[in-house]
Formats: C-alpha cells, structure tokens, sequence
C-alpha cells in the first residue's frame, strides 16, 4: 500500500518533440487507405445547415491529398467561411518526400 512514491510524469506529452529515429507520434494521412505520413492540416469553416452554428471540418493530410482537396461546403459558406491549407508543425524535416 505504497502509494506515496514520487513518480515523475518522464512520459508527458512527447506529441511535439521528436525522437530520434522514433516517428511513429506523426499522425497518418487521414484519408482511407493512405498510410502516407500527414504532412499538411485542412480546415473548413462553414456554417452548419440547420443553422446551429459554424461548424469546422479539420483533417490531417499528406501532401499528394491535401493537394486534391479543394472546398466542399460553399452551399454553406458565410461570411467568415474559411478554407485552409496550413503546413503541420515539426514536419520540416530532411524527410525525402
Ligand atoms: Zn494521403
């Protein structure tokens, strides 16, 4: 019933800190079938169609998809409509693409 040892978090968030040889914390493609690693982030921002609000579409790409991807929601788009293609942080490595 030793309950009081002082375990120190060592294994926090490493979400955004790469490790050496160790990749596996990058997200995949989000498309089916594409193993791709993801390399880019799709933001649509459009307004719900019953009129409940924004609602934001976010999808995590490699580049060859986020290439294809082009605005799907303009029926539904509104003043601040958003359509966004941003490169993920810590991708920029020496990675052969
Ligand atoms: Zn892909």
């Amino acid at each position: 019933m030793g309950d009081t040892e002082s375990e120190r978090k060592d294994r926090a968030d490493d979400e955004d800190r790469p490790e050496d040889g160790v990749t596996d914390s990058r997200p995949e493609c989000h498309r089916r079938s594409c193993t791709e690693r993801a390399t880019f982030v799709v933001l649509e921002r459009y307004q719900e169609e019953t009129g409940h609000g924004a609602v934001e579409a976010e999808a995590v790409l490699c580049q060859a998809h986020a290439n294809e991807e082009s605005p799907t929601n303009l029926d539904a788009s509104y003043p601040d409509y958003v359509f966004r293609v941003e490169p993920l942080e810590g991708t920029q490595d020496t990675d052969t693409a």
